[in-house]
């Protein structure tokens, strides 16, 4: 019998549903811009050295334990679907109630 596992994807009850409808990463760079990475030396907010065009990460074979380990959850549906990375770290620091001019 598998054990009740959590859904990543399933959005808390106040966000809209087209949180529900993506799976999975899309590759859109949020998660590489908008959290600090101290393994990085990565400040809140501003996009990894290593985040190369169309969002790829350019050292992906050699990327640090804490990038192989992020999990997707339902916030990539909340922001993956905005149609730059400005507006998607905004909305994720947003989601996190994180300020990246330092004054939260
Ligand atoms: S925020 Fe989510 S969809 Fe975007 S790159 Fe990260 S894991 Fe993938
Ligand atoms: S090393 Fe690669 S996967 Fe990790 S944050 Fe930078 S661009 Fe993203």
């Amino acid at each position: 019998m598998m054990p009740n596992l959590p859904d990543l994807f399933g959005a808390p009850p106040e966000y809209p549903p087209r949180s529900i409808w993506q799976r999975a990463c899309s590759g859109c760079g949020a998660c590489c811009a908008a959290p600090d990475i101290a393994a990085l030396g990565k400040p809140l907010g501003v996009a990894c050295t290593h985040l190369g065009a169309g969002c790829r990460c350019q050292i992906y074979t050699e990327r640090p334990q804490v990038c192989r380990s992020y999990q997707p959850d339902w916030v990539c549906g909340e922001v993956s679907a905005l149609p730059t990375l400005a507006a998607r770290v905004e909305r994720f620091l947003e989601i996190y109630g994180l300020d990246s001019s330092g004054e939260s």
